[in-house]
C-alpha cells in the first residue's frame, strides 16, 4: 500500500515539504485553513478591482536563489521572475539615492571609496552562491560541506551590524548596510544583525531581488501545479483544529509555529517537549499598507525608479534607532520603512497607467498602534506629493495580518525571533522533529527561518522520510 503523508498549511514551506514527500512516492494531502493556498505568498485584489497586491512576500532573492526551488521546473508551471534594473534604492535627504546594483562590480564602482571594502566582504559568497546557499539555508548545527566558506561567513555574520559597518567610511554605504541588516528585526547592535545584512546583499549580486510576474501567488500556483503532477492535493478552507482528525497518515508535517503546534498536537507531545515549545519567543510584528496609486511614486531622486525595492529610513544611526526602539517594545517616531513598487516593472499588477505599492514598518509584537501617518511621513520625506497619488489604501495591523494567516503571530513575519538561541535551536534542539515519531514541524519557525525559500519544508520532509525508512 502507498504510504500517506499530510501537510498542515500551504505556505512556501508547507508546499516544499509536500513536494518532497510526493516525489518520494507518498500520497500527499495538504490542508490549508484559508480559501486560497500560499500563506504569506499570496496575491489578491486588496484595494480596487484590477490592482494585484502581495499580501505577504513581494521581493524574492531567497526564492530565486533557493537550492530546492531552483531544482524544480517551476518556469514550466507559470513562474516568471522579473528583475528590476537595480535590486534596491536607498534614498537620502539630499535628494539622491544609494543604489545596490545587480552586478557586484557596478556596486563597487557606485560606492566610491567604500567600493573595495564592499567587494571584499561580498565577493567570496557571491562567486560561490551555489555552494554558499545550501550551506547557510540549513541548520547551523549540521556538519558543514564547505567548512571554509561557512567559517568565513560565520566570522563576519555573528557580528552586530554596528561593528561590521565600521568597514565603511562613507555615510551612504553605512546607510545602505543598515537597511539590509534591519531585515533581521534585531537591534543593529545585537549579534547576528550583520548576518542579515550579508544575507540580503549577497543574493542581490548573485541572483538579484526579483519579483514574480503577477505576484507571489505565481510561485505558489507553480508549486501547487507541480505537486498535482505527483498526485498531491491541496484542500483549501480546511483548518485543522486537532491532529486527532488525521489518524490515517503515516507522517504529518506542520507548517505552523510552536504556539499553534501546541494547540493542535498538544495531546500527542511529551510534557518536556511542550515546555520547550512554550518557551519559543516571537519577534516584533509589522504594520503593513497596500496602495492603489494613480501614478508612479514621485521620488525626489529619479534613480529610485530603477529599483523594485526601497529602504526608507535615512542614515545608519536613524535606522538603528528605529530598530532599537522596536526591540524595546516601543514605536519608532521615524520608522524604517520597506517599500516595493512592483507595477513599474510588471504591468499585470494594475490597470493601464495605474500603479501599486506595498510598504511596511516594524512594530512591537501584537501592537495595535496606528502607524499610518508615521509610515507615510517617511514616504513623503523622500517623495513629496506621495499622498496625492493614492487612489485608495488598505491597512493591515498585526492582528489583521494574523486573521489572514494564523502563522503571523502578533504580526511576526519571520516565524519567531532570530536571536542567538533560536538561531542555533529553532524551535528546539530537535529542529524539525518533535517528541512524536510521526509529527514534524516545517514552518519558518525551523531552520533556516523566515523568507520564501522553502528550505524549512525541504529539510523537514527529508527528516520525516528518514524516519519512515
Ligand atoms: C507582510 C509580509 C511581507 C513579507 N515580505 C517578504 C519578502 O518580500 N520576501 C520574502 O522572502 N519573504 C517575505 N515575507 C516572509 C515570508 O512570506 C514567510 O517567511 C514565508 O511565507 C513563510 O512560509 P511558511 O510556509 O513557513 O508560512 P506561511 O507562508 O505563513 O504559511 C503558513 C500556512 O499555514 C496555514 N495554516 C496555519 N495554521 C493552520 C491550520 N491549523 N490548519 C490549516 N492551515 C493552517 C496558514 O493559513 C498559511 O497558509 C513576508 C511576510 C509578510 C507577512
Amino acid at each position: 500500500m502507498k504510504r500517506r503523508g499530510c501537510v498542515i498549511g500551504s505556505g512556501p514551506n508547507g508546499l516544499a515539504a509536500a513536494v518532497i514527500l510526493a516525489q518520494a512516492g507518498l500520497h500527499v494531502d495538504v490542508f490549508e485553513a484559508e480559501p486560497r493556498p500560499g500563506g504569506a505568498a499570496r496575491t489578491m485584489e486588496l484595494t480596487l478591482p484590477g490592482f494585484l497586491h502581495d499580501f505577504g512576500s513581494a521581493v524574492h532573492p531567497l526564492a530565486a536563489g533557493s537550492p530546492f526551488f531552483s531544482s524544480l521546473p517551476l518556469h514550466d508551471y507559470g513562474l516568471e521572475w522579473i528583475q528590476s534594473p537595480a535590486p534596491l534604492a536607498h534614498p537620502l535627504d539630499d535628494g539622491t539615492a544609494v543604489i545596490l546594483e545587480r552586478r557586484l562590480e557596478d556596486t563597487r564602482a557606485a560606492l566610491g571609496t567604500d567600493g573595495k571594502s564592499w567587494g571584499k566582504l561580498m565577493k567570496p559568497f557571491v562567486e560561490r552562491w551555489k555552494e554558499f546557499a545550501p550551506e547557510v539555508l540549513r541548520p547551523v548545527t549540521s556538519i558543514p560541506r564547505h567548512p571554509w566558506l561557512r567559517a568565513r561567513f560565520g566570522v563576519a555574520a555573528l557580528l552586530p551590524a554596528t561593528i561590521l559597518a565600521h568597514r565603511f567610511r562613507n555615510e551612504r554605504t553605512r546607510a545602505l548596510f543598515a537597511g539590509l541588516a534591519a531585515h533581521s528585526f534585531l537591534s543593529l547592535d545585537e549579534p547576528l544583525s550583520g548576518a542579515f545584512g550579508l544575507m540580503m546583499a549577497v543574493p542581490a549580486h548573485a541572483v538579484g531581488w526579483p519579483i514574480p510576474r503577477s505576484g507571489s501567488q505565481s510561485l505558489t500556483n507553480a508549486l501547487c501545479a507541480y505537486l498535482a503532477k505527483f498526485g498531491g492535493i491541496v484542500k483549501t478552507s480546511s483548518r485543522i483544529e486537532s491532529l486527532d482528525t488525521l489518524s490515517n497518515y503515516d507522517v504529518i508535517l506542520c507548517d505552523v509555529t510552536p504556539r499553534q503546534l501546541l494547540r493542535i498536537a498538544g495531546q500527542r507531545l511529551s510534557n518536556r517537549y511542550k515546555r520547550q515549545l512554550a518557551s519559543f519567543r516571537y519577534g516584533p510584528g509589522v504594520f503593513k499598507v497596500d496602495y492603489a496609486l494613480r501614478e508612479p511614486i514621485p521620488w525626489k531622486a529619479p534613480e529610485c525608479l530603477r529599483a523594485a525595492t526601497l529602504h526608507l529610513g535615512g542614515s545608519f544611526e536613524e535606522i538603528a534607532a528605529s530598530e532599537k526602539a522596536v526591540r524595546k517594545g516601543k514605536h519608532a517616531d521615524r520608522p524604517f520603512v520597506l517599500l516595493a513598487q512592483p507595477s513599474l516593472f510588471d504591468p499585470s499588477r494594475a490597470p493601464l497607467g495605474k500603479h501599486t505599492a506595498w510598504a511596511y514598518c516594524h512594530v512591537p509584537n501584537g501592537s495595535n498602534f496606528d502607524m499610518l501617518e508615521k509610515l507615510e511621513d517617511q514616504i513623503e520625506r523622500f517623495a513629496p506629493g506621495f499622498r496625492d497619488c493614492v487612489l485608495t489604501r488598505r491597512v493591515f495591523s498585526p492582528a489583521e495580518l494574523e486573521t489572514m494567516d494564523a502563522n503571523l503571530i502578533g504580526g511576526d513575519i519571520g516565524g519567531g525571533a532570530m536571536d542567538i538561541r533560536q538561531f542555533l535551536f529553532r524551535p528546539t534542539w530537535r529542529h524539525y522533529a518533535t517528541s512524536a515519531r510521526d509529527i514534524f514541524i516545517c514552518s519558518s519557525s525551523t531552520p533556516p527561518g523566515g523568507g520564501v525559500h522553502g528550505m524549512c519544508g525541504y529539510h523537514a520532509a527529508r527528516a520525516a522520510l528518514t524516519g519512515l525508512k
